[in-house]
C-alpha cells in the first residue's frame, strides 16, 4: 500500500532512500534543515569561483553506475565524470613529491623507483584489494548489517584472518620504505580511523585507489547531488528546504510524524537521514536506542578545518589533488584518535579543482580547497583557524617552492563549530563513525530502530558507514528494510 514518508534531511544517503522509496510507489517528502540539499556535499561559489564544501574524491565509480542503474538510468545521463591523471600527489619535503599516476603499470614504475623490488609486492598486494573489493564493494556492503551471519560465507571465512590483521601491520610486513607506507595506508583514512586500527580486509580501499583510480564530476561533486535531486523529482520525490525537524512524533511506540518549523505533519512512516546521534535526540529519552555514554566511548571520524580559498594567480607544483605528508603522521594521529588537541604539525589535503575544470574559477585564477583533519569536539575559535591558516600556507609555499599568501583574494573556513551548527553532527564530526573491527556491520548502529516501529535511520553513522558510496548503499539497505517490514 503506498504510504506517506517523510525523510529528515537531504544528504547523499537520504536522497538515495528517497529514489528508491518512490519508485516502490511510496508517497515521498524530504525536510531538510539548510536552504539547499546535499548535506555536507553542498557547494560553496563566490566571486565566480566554485567549492565542493564537502567531498572532492570520486572513488569507487562502479557504486555510482549501480546505483543509477536501479533506475535505469547511468551517471553519463546527468554528469560527466573526468579521470584524473595524476589521481594525486604526494609531497614528503621541498619539491619532493611522488606522483600516483592512473594505472596500477605507472605506479609500480613509481613505487620501483623508491624501493627497488617494490612493484613485485605492490602487485600481489592489490590483487588480494581487489579479491577483497569483490567481495566486500559487490556483495557485503549491500547487506543490512542485521545480523553477524550476513558476514559469514565461505569466501570470508577463508579470510578471517584479515580482519584481525590491521592495514598498518600488513603494508609494513611488504613495504619498508616510508613514503610508499604512507600512501598505501592513505586510503583507509576515509573510513575514518588509523591504518592501525583498521581490519586488513579493508585493503579494498586500495583497489579503489590504485586499481579503479579517481574521478572528478564536472563541475565538482556537488553535480552528483544535483543528479540525485533531479531523480528524486523525476520519480515524484517532494523537496522542502529550510525545513527544521524539531521533533519525531511517537504514538505507542510508533512513528506517526515530524514537527517541522513549529507545524505537526503526519506520516505513516519516518526516515532520517541526519546524523544518528542527533535524530535520537529528536525523540523522548524513552525512545531513544542508545546512550550518551553509548556514543561517547564510539570511535568517530575526524572533524577537520577546512579553507576555500580564491587565488589572483594560477598555482603551480600541485595536482588537482595533492596531500602534503612532510610531517609525522603519527603524531598528527595521535592529536586525533589519542588525546584529542590541535595538531602541533599538521598533515593537510589541498585541493584545486580549477586544474581539470574551468568552470571552477575565472580565468587564469585557481579555487584552492585546503583540509586538515582534527579531533570531533575541539575548540574551535577564529584565533585557531587564522593561526592554522597562516601555518599550513607557510609550509605550501615553501614545500610548493612559490609565493601564494599574498595572492588571497578570499579565504571561507568551515570546522568543528560548522558542522554542529549547519548538520547537527555529533561532537562536529566530518565522517561519520569510523569503521573498526567493532564498528563494523552488525555492530553499528541499526538501520531499523528497535524500539519505535517505523522509525528508520540511513547515514554515515550507521551501515555500511562514512563516505559518498557507502551513503548511496545506505539509502538502499534502508529503503530495501523499510519495504520488508513495513507492509
Ligand atoms: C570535509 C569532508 C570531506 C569529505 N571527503 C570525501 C571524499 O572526498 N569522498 C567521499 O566519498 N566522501 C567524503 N566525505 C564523506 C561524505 O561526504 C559523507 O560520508 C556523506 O556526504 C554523508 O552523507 P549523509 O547522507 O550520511 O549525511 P549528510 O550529508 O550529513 O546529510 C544529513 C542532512 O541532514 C540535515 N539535517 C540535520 N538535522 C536536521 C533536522 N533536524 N531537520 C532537517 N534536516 C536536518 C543536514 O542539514 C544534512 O543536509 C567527506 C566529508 C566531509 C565533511
Amino acid at each position: 500500500m503506498k504510504k506517506n514518508i517523510s525523510i529528515i534531511g537531504s544528504g547523499f544517503s537520504a536522497l538515495a532512500a528517497s529514489c528508491y522509496l518512490a519508485k516502490a510507489g511510496n508517497n515521498v517528502t524530504i525536510y531538510e534543515k539548510n536552504t539547499t540539499v546535499g548535506g555536507r556535499a553542498r557547494q560553496f561559489k563566490k566571486d565566480g569561483f566554485t567549492f565542493d564544501i564537502g567531498p572532492t574524491w570520486y572513488w569507487m565509480p562502479d557504486v555510482f553506475e549501480k546505483f543509477f542503474a536501479d533506475f535505469d538510468k547511468t551517471p553519463s545521463d546527468y554528469y560527466d565524470l573526468i579521470k584524473l591523471n595524476p589521481a594525486y600527489s604526494v609531497y614528503f619535503g621541498e619539491n619532493d613529491f611522488i606522483s600516483i599516476e592512473d594505472t596500477l603499470e605507472k605506479i609500480c614504475k613509481a613505487f620501483e623507483k623508491e624501493e627497488k623490488g617494490s612493484s613485485v609486492k605492490l602487485r600481489m598486494f592489490i590483487a588480494e584489494a581487489q579479491d577483497n573489493y569483490n567481495i566486500a564493494i559487490k556483495d557485503l556492503v549491500y547487506r543490512p548489517g542485521v545480523s553477524p551471519l550476513e558476514l559469514v560465507t565461505p569466501v570470508t571465512m577463508k579470510k578471517i584472518g584479515q580482519f584481525f590483521s590491521t592495514i598498518s601491520k600488513e603494508v609494513r610486513k611488504e613495504f619498508k620504505n616510508e613514503r610508499l607506507v604512507a600512501i598505501l595506508e592513505f586510503p583507509v583514512l576515509f573510513l575514518g580511523a588509523k591504518a592501525s586500527n583498521t581490519p586488513a580486509f579493508y585493503s579494498f580501499m586500495n583497489y579503489a585507489d590504485f586499481g579503479l583510480g579517481t574521478f572528478h564530476p564536472k563541475d565538482g561533486m556537488y553535480s552528483v547531488i544535483l543528479a540525485m535531486k533531479s531523480l528524486a523529482e523525476e520519480l515524484g520525490v517532494t523537496i522542502h528546504t529550510q525545513q527544521n525537524v524539531e521533533k519525531i512524533i511517537v504514538e505507542n511506540k510508533k512513528a506517526v510524524g515530524i514537527q517541522v518549523n513549529g507545524t505537526n505533519v503526519s506520516s505513516d512512516l519516518v526516515l532520517s537521514g541526519a546524523d544518528y546521534h542527533h535524530t535520537e535526540t529528536l525523540l523522548d529519552n524513552i525512545h531513544r536506542q542508545y546512550s550518551e555514554k553509548y556514543w561517547d566511548k564510539k570511535i568517530f571520524a575526524p572533524s577537520s578545518l577546512l579553507f576555500y580559498v580564491g587565488f589572483d594567480k594560477k598555482i603551480e607544483n600541485v595536482e588537482h589533488h595533492t596531500l602534503f605528508f612532510d610531517v609525522d603522521f603519527a603524531k598528527h594521529a595521535q592529536a586525533i584518535y589519542d588525546t584529542p588537541q590541535w595538531p602541533d604539525d599538521p598533515l593537510f589535503y589541498a585541493s584545486f579543482p580549477s586544474k581539470t575544470d574551468d568552470n571552477a574559477a575565472p580565468e587564469g585564477k585557481e579555487a584552492g580547497i585546503f583540509l586538515i583533519p582534527l579531533a570531533p569536539g575541539l575548540s574551535d575559535t577564529p584565533e585557531l583557524r587564522e593561526n592554522y591558516f597562516n601555518k599550513i600556507m607557510t609550509r605550501f609555499e615553501k614545500l610548493t617552492n612559490q609565493e601564494v599568501k599574498n595572492f588571497v583574494i578570499f579565504k571561507e573556513s568551515f570546522c568543528v563549530n560548522d558542522f554542529i551548527e549547519q548538520y547537527n553532527s555529533y561532537k562536529g564530526n566530518a565522517y561519520g563513525l569510523a569503521n573498526t573491527l567493532f564498528q563494523t556491520a552488525f555492530l553499528r548502529p541499526k538501520l531499523k530502530s528497535k524500539k519505535v516501529k517505523n522509525l528508520y535511520f540511513t547515514g554515515q553513522l550507521s551501515v555500511p558507514g562514512p563516505g559518498v558510496p557507502p551513503s548511496l548503499i545506505s539509502g538502499k539497505l534502508t529503503a530495501q528494510l523499510i519495504e520488508k517490514y513495513s507492509n
